[in-house]
């Protein structure tokens, strides 16, 4: 797709995976979960840049609790399609978080590589706990022993766009979550 700006989408054959209704109802779900955890607990929920933007911002509105907000940034070397492993903070909290229940917010588990860094890096600041959220969970991808606390929806190790997930910074845009067919 090309822009009047002159930016042009990568160009991919996608199909839908999961509908912008599907996603709502089980944000829904996953939002009153929190809300009982938030009713017990002052939580800070973490978004997990980039990816997690999207799914964040409907998670927290479907929260009827008291919830901190909070991001942290994160890359991970590789090319377009394959997570390398090796991660990197992009994005510091802004406050500490010993003491207090963390909620680590992600768009995607897949190799577990990205969680299993960010829940190690942070465990050295004393917090009270740490809880993981991912919208989408690979389970037959991961490569080190992660299992998330709340989760959207387990996939298939398919790549996926949409929803706030990218192919080459393209596609955050997309309303559904959709499975890439093949690079045209
Ligand atoms: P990990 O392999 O460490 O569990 O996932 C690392 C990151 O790779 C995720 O946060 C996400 O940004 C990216 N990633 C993993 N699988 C996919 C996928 O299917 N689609 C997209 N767009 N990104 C993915």
């Amino acid at each position: 797709m090309a822009n009047t700006n002159g930016m042009q989408s990568a160009p991919l054959k996608f199909s839908k995976m999961i509908s912008e209704a599907e996603i709502a109802k089980r944000v829904k779900e996953l939002g009153a979960e929190i809300t009982a955890l938030c009713q017990k607990e002052s939580v800070i929920a973490v978004c997990v840049l980039k990816g997690s933007f999207v799914f964040y911002s409907d998670l927290v509105r479907a929260i009827e609790a008291d919830v901190k907000s909070e991001f942290l940034g994160t890359a991970s070397y590789g090319n377009a399609m394959q997570s390398s492993g090796e991660v990197k903070l992009t994005l510091d909290l802004t406050t500490s978080i010993e003491g207090k229940t963390v909620l680590l917010v992600e768009d995607i588990i897949d190799t577990g590589l990205t969680m299993d860094f960010l829940t190690k890096t942070l465990a050295a600041r004393k917090p009270k706990k740490i809880l993981t959220c991912s919208l989408l969970f690979k389970p037959d991808a991961l490569k080190v022993d992660f299992k998330p606390d709340y989760v959207g929806f387990k996939i298939p190790s398919d790549f996926v766009i949409g929803y706030g997930l990218d192919y080459q910074g393209f596609y955050r845009n997309l309303p559904y979550i959709a499975r890439v067919e093949s690079l045209n």
